[in-house]
């Protein structure tokens, strides 16, 4: 494992010089796929990367892909990167982190004059966030065979009805190479963690070994309406209270399945919603995140148990649509290996974290080897305009980047000096 180390400064100049594309006036970034701001920071980040001597070419989805050579170009090469678009409020740090330490790395070997001996490609993703277009992560979707190419194109922005590709065009970014492919030997990507965990475990750095699984429900639970005041206690079929029951027994399963497990109840709706009406009807939805498919399985069992134990109970009809299921993503053993290698020959304190959100690494994930590495953000504070770093955790991501990467490309010193 080499030991190289990247220019820190250079890192944090770079991430605020982007940070102004899309600046807000709390210090966040509103930066929204697709738009002339996203144009803005596409094209800086295509003349930084042709100024190294990379050839950047934009697929027919708007992935940017910069490539710089190998001494056996022919070998597939070894990729990293993230996302140039935010969220509405976005900070300075989400996606963003994981392009301009992609970069970093780059310049920090064309510094040493290093060769590698297989090609390296950053790649930045389009519409990661969804924000603007839904689903999110459309981009590595499309490139990893989840979404088909037309699909991608059509989606409609949110707002206005205009279409993802008529967006691609009029920003110059609809590209001419196919979409997907040509996976690469490996995919690493620098985040964010977007959550407490490391903050909290002063570790700079998580090697993350892979994403929960998530399965989404739909519950209607049928009761009876009835007046508040002539009906006895007894004779009610109260919904509300058979779903509460069922709230309160999502939020136990996700305890029970401590500490990995994650169990919400996000969003209620009650009928008719009158103050002096028994509810007759409750609609809620369940959100169970857990990294192995066999707990995911329990707590949808336990799931099942708890609605019909509280139906049963008040005489109410439930049912219970599973609306989602997403497999839990375990990161290729090998490249999490790398990255815990790499943590370790800098000196740096680490520790295994599962990912909670989606990224793109996840696509990336089915169609090649794929790790990550995280970083701590300020209170775990994502997805909000004072989403904030510390610059010496943000050094510490980007040069387990670099030797991991390094590490990958097989990397040899050149015979010039
Ligand atoms: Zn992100």
């Amino acid at each position: 494992m080499q030991n190289l180390q990247i220019d820190a400064q250079r890192l944090w100049d770079t991430l605020m010089e982007t940070a102004k594309f899309g600046a807000t006036p709390k210090g966040g970034i509103c930066r929204l796929t697709l738009t002339d701001l996203d144009r803005q920071v596409r094209e800086w980040f295509r003349q930084r990367c042709e100024a190294l001597g990379c050839t950047v070419t934009v697929d027919e989805v708007g992935n940017m892909f910069a490539r710089r050579p190998g001494k056996n170009d022919k070998l597939a090469p070894i990729a990293m990167g993230s996302h140039l678009d935010t969220q509405p409020t976005g900070g300075k740090f989400d996606g963003a982190y994981g392009v301009m330490a992609a970069l970093e790395v780059l310049r920090t070997l064309n510094d040493r004059r290093y060769e590698t001996e297989a090609p390296i490609e950053v790649v930045a993703w389009t519409n990661e966030e969804g924000s603007r277009f839904s689903p999110a992560m459309v981009g590595s979707g499309a490139f990893a065979g989840i979404f088909d190419l037309a699909e991608g194109l059509g989606r409609p922005d949110n707002v206005t009805g205009v279409t993802l590709e008529a967006e691609l065009e009029r920003i110059g970014f609809a590209g001419s190479e196919p979409v997907g492919g040509r996976p690469p030997a490996a995919y690493f990507e620098a985040h964010i963690e977007q959550g407490p965990i490391l903050e909290a475990a002063q570790k700079p750095i998580g090697v993350v070994t892979g994403a929960q699984g998530q399965r989404w429900y739909e519950i209607t639970v049928t009761g009876q309406e009835a007046h508040a005041g002539p009906t006895p206690m007894p004779r009610r079929r109260d919904a509300l209270v058979g779903a509460a029951r069922m709230i309160d027994a999502v939020n136990r399963i996700g305890h029970a399945h401590a500490p990995n497990a994650c169990a919400t109840v996000g969003f209620v709706q009650v009928s008719p919603n009158s103050r002096n009406t028994i509810p007759g009807r409750v609609f809620f939805t369940v959100d169970f995140r857990h990294p192995e498919d066999a707990v995911l399985s329990a707590m949808d069992r336990e799931l099942g148990q708890a609605c019909d134990a509280a139906a049963g109970a008040i005489g109410l009809e439930t049912e219970v649509k599973e609306f989602w299921y997403f497999p839990p993503t375990p990161f290729d053993r090998d490249l999490v290996a790398t990255v815990r290698r790499a943590a370790e020959a800098q000196g740096y304190p680490h520790q295994d974290i599962i990912s909670g959100a989606g990224h793109d690494a996840v696509y990336l994930a089915r169609v090649t080897p794929t790790a990550m590495i995280f970083v701590p953000c300020i209170g775990g504070i994502s997805h909000n305009e004072i989403e904030d770093a510390k610059p010496e955790d943000l050094t510490a991501g980007c040069n387990v980047l670099l030797n991991a990467i390094l590490d990958r490309a097989n990397a040899v010193l050149p015979e010039r000096g």
